[in-house]
This record gives C-alpha cells, sequence and structure tokens, in this order.
C-alpha cells in the first residue's frame, strides 16, 4: 500500500488514460452474466430472452377476414363494379370466436366481421364499404382477386418457426409475441446484482437529522436508480467510514453481488483509501481517466466481482454513470448497446475547456438552441438542470457562442 493506510497524506492519481481505453478495458473485464430465471409474460418487459422460442402453431390458426364486409366467391363477382354491381344472396354470417356454421355456395355471400375465420367456399372477403344491402340481397360492387382481406392460415408465425431469438430485449411487441402464442411465463436472463454503497464520514443516509459539516448521500440513490433504469437487481448499503477497516468490512458485505458500485474516496486525497483497499483485495484495472467531470474513477476486480468506483462529487459520479456505467450495466445484463438521442443545435454562451481532457459539459436545450449549465463537479443541479450534454474533445480548449454542436440527450 502507498504509505500509512489512514494517514498516508496525499497519493497523486497513477497516470490518466482516456476514455476509450478505459471503456476498452472495462469491456475486456466484463461479460454478460450466467443464469436464468422465468418471469410471468406480464413482467417480462425490458427483461432478455434466455432462450430462442418457436412458435408452437400457426398465428393465425384459421384463414381469417381482415375486413369487416362479406366472404364471397371470386368466381361470382367477375366484371363486378360501381357501374354494374352482382347481387348475391345472403346465406348467414360469421363472427369471430367460432367457427361458421354455413357455407358460402355459389350465388351466395356470408357477412363477416374482421377476425371472424372465412366459412367455407369462400376465397375472398370484399369490404363493406364496397356494398349495399336490400333485405337480404346484397350488392357488390368489387370483383375481388382470390385471397382479398383473408389473412391465410399461418400467416404471421409459421408453427416451428423461430419467432424471438435468444438475447432479445423484451419490448413490447416482443412480449406481445409471447402473449399470441399463448405462454404465461418466459425464461429469461437473471438481473445483475448491482450492490452500492457510497463513502464518506460527511454523509448522512436519508432521513437522519441535519448535522453542521454533514451532508445528505445523493449519489447511491441517483446511481440507483441508473442500475434499475438499465435492468439491474439493486441493493443499497450504508455509507463507508473513511477507514480501512470500513472499507474491508462494507466490501465483505457486499457479497454474491456481481458489481460493486461505489462512490467517493477515489481520488488523491489522504481519505481516499479505495485504490489501495482495492489493490489489497483484487486488482485495479483503470484509475484515473482524462474526462471532465469524473477523472478520478477507478474501476477494478474482486475475485470473480467487479467494482467500479465512482467519484463522490455528484456531478462527477452521474456524467461517469452515462459514460462508463451505464454500457457496463447493459453488457453484464446482455441488453443491446444504449444509443441515446443527439440533438444539433447552436450554443448560446462560449464554453472552455482543459485541453488535455475530454470534457462532457451540460447543456439544458431550447428550441434550436443549447444553454451551458454546468456549474462545477459538486453540484447536482448541473446534471437536474440539464437536457444533455455536449463534447468537447481533448485539445479543444474552446467552443464559441454560436458555433453548432451536438447534444447528446439524457
Ligand atoms: P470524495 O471523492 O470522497 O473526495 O468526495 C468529493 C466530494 O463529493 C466531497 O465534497 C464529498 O463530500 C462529496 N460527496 C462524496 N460522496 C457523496 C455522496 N454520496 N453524496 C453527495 N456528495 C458526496
Ligand atoms: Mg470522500
Amino acid at each position: 500500500m502507498r504509505g500509512d493506510a489512514r494517514y498516508g497524506g496525499m497519493h497523486p492519481l497513477g497516470d490518466v488514460i482516456t476514455l476509450d481505453d478505459a471503456r476498452a478495458r472495462i469491456e475486456a473485464a466484463a461479460a454478460p452474466v450466467a443464469g436464468e430465471e422465468r418471469v410471468a409474460v406480464s413482467d417480462a418487459a425490458g427483461r432478455v430472452l434466455a432462450h430462442d422460442v418457436t412458435a408452437p402453431f400457426d398465428v393465425p390458426g384459421f384463414d381469417r377476414a381482415a375486413m369487416d364486409g362479406y366472404a364471397v366467391r371470386v368466381a361470382d363477382l367477375e366484371g363486378a363494379s360501381p357501374t354494374s354491381p352482382r347481387l348475391l344472396t345472403l346465406a348467414g354470417d360469421a363472427r369471430p370466436g367460432a367457427l361458421p356454421d354455413v357455407r358460402v355456395e355459389p350465388g351466395t355471400c356470408v357477412a363477416i366481421a374482421t377476425g371472424a375465420p372465412i366459412p367455407e367456399g369462400a376465397d375472398a372477403v370484399v369490404m363493406v364499404e364496397r356494398t349495399g344491402r336490400e333485405g337480404n340481397r346484397i350488392a357488390l360492387a368489387d370483383a375481388p382477386h382470390r385471397g382479398q382481406h383473408i389473412s391465410p392460415r399461418g400467416h404471421d408465425i409459421q408453427a416451428d418457426r423461430r419467432v424471438l431469438r435468444a438475447g432479445a430485449l423484451l419490448t413490447p411487441a416482443r412480449v406481445g409475441v409471447l402473449a399470441t402464442l399463448g405462454l404465461t411465463s418466459i425464461e429469461v436472463r437473471r438481473r445483475t446484482l448491482v450492490v452500492l454503497m457510497s463513502s464518506g464520514d460527511e454523509l448522512l443516509a436519508p432521513g437522519e437529522t441535519p448535522a453542521p459539516g454533514r451532508i445528505y448521500d445523493s449519489n447511491s440513490v441517483a446511481l440507483e436508480a441508473v442500475c434499475r433504469a438499465h435492468g439491474a437487481a439493486t441493493r443499497r448499503l450504508p455509507a463507508v467510514p473513511d477507514t480501512v477497516e470500513g472499507w474491508h468490512a462494507a466490501l465483505d458485505a457486499a457479497g454474491d453481488a456481481d458489481l460493486v458500485i461505489t462512490s467517493g474516496a477515489s481520488s488523491a486525497g489522504e481519505r481516499d483509501l479505495l485504490p489501495d483497499v482495492v489493490a489489497a483485495r483484487g486488482e485495479v484495472i483503470v484509475h484515473g481517466i482524462a474526462v471532465k467531470p469524473g477523472k478520478p474513477t477507478l474501476f477494478g476486480r474482486l475475485g470473480t466481482q467487479l467494482l467500479m468506483g465512482m467519484p463522490g462529487n455528484p456531478t462527477s459520479c452521474l456524467s461517469n454513470a452515462y459514460v462508463l456505467l451505464v454500457p457496463l450495466l447493459r453488457r453484464l445484463a446482455g441488453l443491446p448497446p444504449y444509443r441515446p438521442a443527439t440533438r444539433e443545435v447552436t450554443l448560446t454562451h462560449v464554453v472552455t475547456s482543459p485541453i488535455n481532457r475530454l470534457q462532457f459539459h451540460q447543456v439544458r436545450v431550447e428550441g434550436d438552441r443549447a444553454e451551458p449549465v454546468f456549474k462545477g463537479s459538486g453540484d447536482i443541479t448541473s446534471l437536474s438542470e440539464a437536457d444533455g450534454y455536449i463534447e468537447v474533445p481533448m485539445g479543444v480548449e474552446r467552443v464559441e457562442a454560436g458555433a453548432r454542436v451536438v447534444v447528446t440527450l439524457y
């Protein structure tokens, strides 16, 4: 360890690496978590399918009407048109939910509702708008082609075909497919278990009485929201005191977490004990990233468990949550990469940036304009008042007012 664990003084952050390098190292260290569980289809939205889904039957399971109208025989209506409609005798009707008990014989038709099975003998449906009725005589002004307005059996899904692939994100439409197949439960990838802990002797837990010099812990709550939004199951532990023993006890308590997320104690101050503790228990893979805000970020491994050490400053913490943690969470969960929306707008005020860091600068977007709202790394309103951020690359020190910029929206 570098110096005395508790009073060892400052230990400057080692070599910082680029964000791309950090991302590559994190990706290389993280594989989707193994394991699956069965959940109700009604609870499956947002989950990741564990296995391919093959259709046990055709959908629709019978030839069905795609329009309200009349089931007819094409041969009866050759040459029919608005100026020379054909008359057919109404032989009965077909409704959704039961097989029709009537046949369409030559010279007849059957009234049919959308979704009803096509009666035997019929080979087309004429939509009701193209017909007129006088008693049981129906005038039809349409010469349909064979199969018109009929969804044939298996048109949507064919029996024994794969309809959903393992690894698919269960969107509302895919949950709809599962329900269409009559399934009530489904195997999905298990959720990543994330254990979160903030650190710092100054932190108050939610609900604790305010005290001089103390602040409420916001990071673990905000980070938990990020984790849940990207498929993880979460458990929050009490804040870790700024002692080596406190850190060991907290990491012991993380138990079987796939990913431990800490905040604070990741920088170069004398209370920033996390890097040494991680090095003692496992491996530090990233420490120090050339971004602003968010330089004092750490990523490591404790046996099979991953650890993401976020900066304590709330804006640094959350900014890196978007750029580093979200991709990691999605990779662990087997979710497809996140593709946030972007907008090209005009910057209202100049933004300055350190030349040797990639800066994420928070902005509020109104119409075609983006107004910088970043105050400081310690100010959570830098993010709560922002709609997104612009990126100022390394090597660029100023983005002038009036410049066109691309905003990544939160
Ligand atoms: P640290 O990274 O531990 O040096 O903390 C940097 C700054 O962020 C300090 O001002 C801390 O008080 C503050 N901070 C650390 N953790 C939290 C937290 N969980 N919630 C709010 N502020 C925090
Ligand atoms: Mg601290």
